[in-house]
């Protein structure tokens, strides 16, 4: 084990991974993959999903196979 590790939140890593901050795009009601306002969801499940992800209905859908 590195004592270098340094521990980085779930909010940083999104926003290296999608070069986007996740809480002013969930704000802007788009999506943090495709840049889509298509923010109709399906159930709760999946609003819940967005508040986490930011990921619209087809991203997640994409993403987790369903
Ligand atoms: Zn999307």
């Amino acid at each position: 084990m590195s004592g270098n590790y340094t521990p980085i939140t779930r909010e940083q890593l999104l926003t290296a991974l999608t070069g986007k901050n996740r809480v002013q795009t969930v704000k802007g009601g788009k999506c943090m993959t495709c840049d889509d306002a298509d923010t109709d969801f399906r159930d709760a499940l999946s609003v819940r999903e967005y508040t986490i992800s930011g990921m619209c209905q087809r991203c997640q859908d994409e993403v987790f196979q369903c």
